[in-house]
């Protein structure tokens, strides 16, 4: 049979687009990463014709014998990975790793206790376009503004107060390490379950780089393609047998139904992946790049969010540059810099406007790039933005941003993806 190029030239030709684009921008979404040739093949395999409703040895259908092997396989490591006697690998995407701890532990209409997406938390911990906020009564709680961090004494006071059924720690544009143990003792004084979202640092975890949840935690979801390098995906972690339970009942038949088995596969090799020795030596330098890209920042004169950072993502405060998230995104993106503009605590900023960008170091540190490169890149964010704030109306920032798009092609050309 016909391969894509033949069978399909248009969207073939569409995807060689997207990997020039990933090839010659720097990623710096933070949420991104570049898996490797073996977890795309994993995922482009035939395991995807295969119906799988059920868990290993407990299948709805027949033939299951070799996707329960990858299942199992995916299990093992998982639990390998994260030290806990429990994996539910099937959930989708991080949302519905989510939604199936509410649909195991709480009901509709249940207090939940989230970080505010404001602060820096996810849809998903409870905000009202969400179903999290939307069938929950959730309360939110943020962060200190004077330090940026979490503010533990008023998550405290919120949880005291309104009694949630769960507590969720975690967010999507936090930069510092989360105090778990002081999550628990509040969980305990009011009788909530903690979950912990570790979707953003799940691979700084997996490589000792990072506390892990538990024992803390009573359950733990993740994305699989974030910091941990995999397909796009989810999964749920406890210790708990009897949270492992409802979680299987909830994941399936409660959320979801045949589970995407080539994506389990590929997870399976991810998981295999990060526990080498190679894993744990990319989030070292992930972790370092991050920190020589936010003193870089500095020295050019924008903030960072609580000072700096402990993991592979920053907040950057444009605002003594005087410049929005939104336009520093889009100037950025015109000099094949790729990140996202997002609101820094007490944004005077509309969400759609923002005073920030949130900037990560997963995808271009998988490229190669070490701190000598994200120097580099800190200076040419600089040499935008700065042209950016002097620029005047009628031709724009166009002629900085042509210049750095051109170093930038220098820089992405030396180091190749699948190349
Ligand atoms: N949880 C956190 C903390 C996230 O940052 C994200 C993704 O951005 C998710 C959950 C949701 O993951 P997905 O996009 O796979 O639904």
């Amino acid at each position: 049979t016909r391969g894509l190029a033949e069978a399909d030239p248009e969207l073939f030709g569409t995807i060689e687009k997207e990997l020039g684009r990933q090839q010659h921008e720097i990623e710096l979404i933070a949420s991104e990463n570049i898996v490797s040739r073996a977890v795309l093949e994993a995922q482009g395999s035939v395991l995807t014709n295969k119906y799988a409703e059920g868990y290993p040895g407990r299948r709805y259908y027949g033939g299951c014998e070799y996707v329960d092997m990858a299942e199992n396989l995916a299990i093992d490591r998982a639990k390998k990975l994260f030290g806990c006697g429990f994996a539910n690998v099937q959930p989708n995407s991080g949302s519905q790793a989510n939604q199936a701890v509410f649909l195991a532990l709480i009901k509709p209409g249940d207090t939940i206790l989230g970080m505010s997406l404001d602060a820096g938390g996810h849809l998903t911990h409870g905000a009202k376009p969400n179903l999290s906020g939307k069938w929950f009564n959730a309360v939110q709680y943020g962060l200190n503004v004077e330090t940026g961090l979490i503010d533990y004494d008023a998550m405290a006071a919120l949880a005291s107060e309104t009694k949630p059924a769960l507590i969720i720690a975690g967010g999507s544009a936090y930069s510092r390490q989360i105090d778990f143990a002081k999550f628990r003792e509040v969980a305990d004084e009011v009788g909530a379950y903690l979950m912990v979202d570790m979707a953003h640092f799940s691979g700084l975890v997996a490589a000792g780089e990072h506390p892990s949840p538990f024992p803390y935690a009573d359950v733990a979801t993740t994305t699989t393609h974030k910091t941990l390098r995999g397909p796009r995906g989810g999964m749920v972690l406890t210790d708990k047998e009897e949270i492992s339970k409802k979680i299987n009942s909830a994941v399936f038949p409660g959320l979801q139904g045949g589970p995407l088995m080539h994506v389990i596969a590929a997870k399976a090799v991810a998981f295999g992946e990060a526990l080498t020795d190679d894993f744990k030596s990319y989030i070292r330098a992930v972790r370092e790049n991050a920190q020589v890209l936010s003193e870089t920042l500095r020295e050019g004169g924008m903030d960072i969010v609580s000072d700096g950072t402990d993991t592979h993502l920053m907040l950057v405060d444009l605002r003594p540059k005087m410049l929005t998230g939104r336009d520093a995104e889009k100037s950025l993106g015109l000099a094949n810099i790729t990140c996202n503009k997002n609101g820094v605590p007490n944004d005077p900023q509309k969400p759609m406007i923002t005073s920030g960008v949130r900037l990560g170091t997963p995808a271009a540190t998988t490229r190669g790039f070490g701190v000598a490169e994200f120097r580099e890149v800190g200076l040419l964010i600089t040499e935008v933005l700065d042209g950016l704030k002097s620029a005047n109306s009628e031709d724009g920032n166009a002629a900085v941003e042509a210049a750095v798009k051109a170093k930038v092609e220098a820089l992405t050309a030396r180091f190749p993806i699948y190349g």
